[in-house]
């Protein structure tokens, strides 16, 4: 297939897009490459300071949403060890496979749906490749001193088996009635055959799940009440509209425990659309799996029917990280801006995070090194720390701080001058629109608050 000159420019384009998110990532702190001093270590990534941040402010946002805005909503956090009759009564053992075709030549590894048997190896050129075979994900571990059968299991690739064995002592100690859901936020780890765009498809990581159980004819209803909920989530913490749709999934994509699935899906610079989230219907099929196999009973007994059930399962499902990339890619923007040289101008790189998601909400800024001023901004910064991520920062001039901060994503710039000593009032400057509004410092309290929810 040829492709148009406008489509290799759009090509070029996004892929010098993801090059610079992937350096500032790097060079701003937010994520390094991991095991890096040992040439690091393929789909393995370390969160940086800014990184951290960013990561814990999805999490509440998610946390929040989903768990403490709601009545029926628990959490709940589990081990990434369990027994490994988990992993063979969830299915996964048997089921949890991609499949992988191997170049004969040079012995590269790809997953076959995303690498078509017509293509050329990517990494040598040639096209020789093995009949394709399955792949389970799961990464195999052992419990114990012995080198026993008995004592391997495996790290979990989704937190939501810990939900489920946890299903009756939630109901036993909580009180929850149906429909009611639990919800965890937890590591997860899948030996994928293929990685690659940064972290989108990685081997370790976060994960945000919901169990929501509910009554077996509701279920379809309450999966679309999550469809929107989770979609409405993602507008609110700042993606663009036009970046996300849902997919359906055909019957030969579910996952062997699914009767739908449905993707809320981003459209990435590198591939075109592609999952964010996922959302599927899991039915009875876990808590019933569970119920026989340990002989515990899962079942949930209905007031109303006077009779037990097994609930149906709504999971809508997403990784951190992946989140974590689509932010940084819709809030990257370059912009022509004025220097502080009259009619000069020059490309400042923004992230124009959600105030809320923003690492750090404000940078203290003293004008110029001046003791008096350092003392005063040091102290505003002190009070400001308090409430909110704030940093300080004297080197360099003004708007070189400035640009600073706005490829950080600081949403708001605090800047202590002379005039401060005599009114008391600082600029607040403002990351998107650079308009500057003096402030008077006892109100910075109110003024940060007001804006950053
Ligand atoms: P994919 O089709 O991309 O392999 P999946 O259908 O296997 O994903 P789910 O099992 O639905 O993914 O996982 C739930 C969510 O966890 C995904 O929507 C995604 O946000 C995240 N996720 C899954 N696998 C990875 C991975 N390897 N790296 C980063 N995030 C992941």
């Amino acid at each position: 297939m040829q492709l148009q000159s406008c489509e290799i420019y759009f090509i070029e384009v996004m892929a010098d897009l993801m090059e610079k998110i992937v350096s500032l990532a790097k060079r701003r702190g937010f994520v390094f490459p991991g095991s890096e001093i040992y040439g690091g270590i393929g789909g393995i990534y370390d969160l940086g300071p800014l990184g951290v941040e960013l990561a814990n402010n999805i999490k509440s946002a998610w946390w929040r949403n989903i768990v403490r805005e709601r009545e029926n909503v628990v959490g709940l956090d589990s081990s990434i060890l369990m027994s490994r009759k988990v992993w063979h009564t969830s299915g996964h053992v048997e089921s949890f496979a991609d499949s992988l075709v191997e170049c004969k030549n040079c012995h590269s590894r790809f997953r076959e749906d995303i690498l078509p048997k017509s293509e050329n190896c990517p990494t040598c050129g040639k096209k020789d490749w093995t009949p394709p075979r399955m792949f389970n994900l799961m990464f195999k571990t052992r419990i114990g001193p012995t080198e026993e059968a008995a004592d391997e299991t495996f790290l979990r690739p989704e937190t939501a088996q810990g939900i489920f064995v946890n299903f009756g002592n939630v109901v036993d100690t909580m009180r929850v009635k149906l429909p009611f859901g639990i919800a965890q936020i937890g590591k997860g780890f899948r030996n994928e055959i293929t990685i690659g765009n940064f972290l989108f498809r990685v081997r370790e990581f976060e994960m945000m799940e919901l169990e929501y159980f509910t009554f077996p004819k509701q279920a379809e209803r309450d999966f679309e009440y999550w469809q929107k909920e989770r979609m409405d989530w993602f507008l609110k913490v700042g993606l663009n509209k036009k970046n996300l749709r849902f997919r359906e999934h055909e019957e030969t994509e579910r996952a062997h425990y699914a009767i739908r699935s449905v993707d809320i899906e981003y459209n990435w610079p590198f591939m075109g659309w592609g999952e964010l989230e996922g959302l599927a219907n899991r039915t009875d099929y876990d808590l019933k799996a569970h119920s026989k196999e340990s002989g515990r009973d899962l079942s949930y007994f209905d007031e109303a029917s006077k009779k037990k059930i097994f609930p149906y399962v709504i999971e809508p499902s997403l990784g951190v990280g992946r989140t974590m990339l689509a932010i940084l890619i819709d809030a990257y923007s370059e912009e022509k801006a004025p220097t502080a040289e009259k009619g000069e101008s020059e490309t400042r790189v923004v992230l124009k995070f959600h105030p809320n998601l923003a690492p750090i909400k404000a940078a203290v800024l003293p004008l110029v090194k001046d003791e008096k001023l350092i003392k005063i901004a040091k102290d505003i910064h002190k009070d400001l720390k308090r409430e909110w991520n704030s940093m300080y920062d004297e080197a360099g001039t003004i708007g070189r701080r400035y640009r600073r901060q706005d490829e950080i994503g600081t949403p708001f710039a605090i800047t202590v001058d002379f005039d401060t000593i005599k009114d008391k009032s600082v600029t607040v400057r403002d990351r998107d629109t650079m308009k500057q509004e003096r402030v008077a410092v006892k109100k910075l309290a109110s003024y940060l608050p007001d804006r950053l929810n």
